[in-house]
């Protein structure tokens, strides 16, 4: 049995496909006429990669690097792919046909197990699929504590299907729709009429919920093959998100001009990534502005109330709070990059893996202030990264204020069950004690022992 961190999905069974990284690009030729499910082993995936998968029968990969809250790792667990990263050796350990489970839970790799490990395997599938018809009772219910504290339970989308998805789980809006994915699966820039249309349609299946657009968030680990992007020493410090977008403002535009239109069709919101200052917020609000003129003018309907607002990602954003949350109509705590960019750890990188964790007491320190500056302008105030799916944060999300949560579609029943079993009440002093903390072990045990007392 091989180990490694098991990021998405639940437990499964295939036919190994051994690829290496060069292998890739031709998809088609190792995997087009397999029909029996497929893991994939490789050294090293893209979420390019990746988002083909959807065309062969892969219900699973295993890789030698990345990270939990890589892209990686959150497109998996987005596509219902189960994954186990940082395995090492694992090119070496399995061999092209071998029989696999793939243990997503707990980030094992059995490589031709015996029949009675398959048997015990195959008990807990069994109860995990028990599990999830249990929890699609919460489909419609609210999502509260024990104690009466309710939040908005949103899903975190790429793409239309997505939205979808969001529905059938009971998901009360679209927290986050990383647009990124309407660039990369294409050779050339949609047009507005394209992305109008898909804006709408996603409006039409939200039925009047929430839907919040992420603008374009270039760069990073997201580059975009035809727009000829500078190769910069270090992306995720470059000119990224916003910065990308005053750069190649026509494309921003085009943008900003589909979901203005589209909110004739439904309740949108525009929330803008990788801002660091104040300065950023007010020219886009400009262009934002201008583009507004341009409707007006042409009789184009929008909703004049479309809400825009900040990602804070960054802490020159996380100290600079109060002025957002003046200024913005409302604050997105991206706690995947607040993460990287507050411990200065790639979040994919897995030699670091450890120093990575929205745990540390810095990350929370930051989440907080974030809150108490919104709490005192009545602005309201989401997470949009993995932490809001993280059920032993939930108390301490709930303890600080938070309105809203946005997850991936397929944790949504998950995290709202989570919350419904939740009591505040005996979480009481919670707040205080982590006052007192100062590594990511101290906050772990603190949080396991306020849950060990229910
Ligand atoms: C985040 O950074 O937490 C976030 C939600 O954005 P992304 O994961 O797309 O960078
Ligand atoms: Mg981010």
């Amino acid at each position: 049995m091989l180990s490694g961190m098991g990021v998405s999905g639940r437990i499964v069974m295939g036919t190994a496909v051994k690829l290496e990284s060069e292998q890739l690009s031709e998809l088609d030729k190792y995997l087009e006429r397999t029909e029996e499910d497929i893991i994939l082993i490789t050294p090293e995936l893209t979420v390019q990669d990746v988002i083909k998968f959807d065309r062969y029968p892969v219900v699973g990969f295993v890789t030698e690097t990345g990270g939990f809250n890589s892209h990686l790792a959150i497109l998996a667990r987005r596509m219902e792919l189960t994954a186990v990263l940082s395995v090492p050796g694992c090119m070496d350990f399995v061999t092209d046909g071998d029989y696999l489970i793939l243990d997503g839970i707990e980030g094992n790799l059995v490589v031709n197990p015996r029949r009675i490990t398959i048997e015990n395997y195959q008990k807990i599938i069994q109860k995990l699929c028990e599990d999830d018809n249990r929890i699609r009772s919460l489909v419609g219910k609210d999502t509260v504590t024990k104690d009466g504290f309710q939040v908005c339970l949103m899903g975190n989308i790429d793409n239309e299907t997505d939205a979808g998805k969001v529905c059938e789980n009971g998901g009360e809006g679209v927290g986050l729709f990383r647009t990124e994915n309407l660039y990369t699966v294409r050779e050339s820039l949609p047009t507005e009429e394209e992305q109008f249309e898909i804006y709408r349609k996603i409006a039409e299946k939200m039925d009047g919920k929430p839907i919040t657009i992420r603008t374009l968030d270039a760069g990073g680990d997201h580059p975009i093959s035809y727009l000829e992007m500078e190769q910069e020493e270090n992306p995720f410090l470059g000119c990224r998100g916003i910065r990308y977008s005053f750069r190649r403002s026509d494309i921003f535009k085009t943008q900003c001009r589909a979901i203005l239109r589209a909110s004739a069709y439904g309740k949108f919101r525009i929330l803008l990534p990788m801002l660091s200052s104040l300065a950023e917020l007010r020219r886009a609000r400009t262009i934002i502005a201008l583009i507004r003129e341009e409707l007006d003018q042409q009789k184009i309907a929008y909703d004049r109330e479309l809400p825009v607002g900040v990602m804070i990602e960054t802490p020159a954003a996380v100290w600079l709070a109060d002025h957002f949350a003046k200024e913005a109509d409302f604050l997105s705590i991206g706690t995947n990059d607040l993460t990287q960019y507050t411990i200065a750890a790639d979040r994919g990188n897995k030699q670091i893996a450890k120093l990575y964790s929205h745990y540390h007491p810095a990350v929370l320190r930051s989440i907080e202030h974030v809150v108490k500056c919104c709490r005192k302008e009545n602005t309201p105030v989401s997470i949009c990264g993995e932490a809001a799916g993280d059920a032993r944060l939930l108390p301490l999300l709930f303890l600080y204020g938070v309105d809203e949560l946005s997850v991936s579609p397929t944790a949504i029943l998950q995290t709202r069950q989570q919350i419904r079993s939740l009591d505040l009440r005996q979480y009481r002093g919670i707040l205080a004690s982590m006052n007192n903390l100062s590594t990511i072990e101290e906050t772990e045990s603190c949080l396991d022992a306020f849950s060990a007392t229910i």
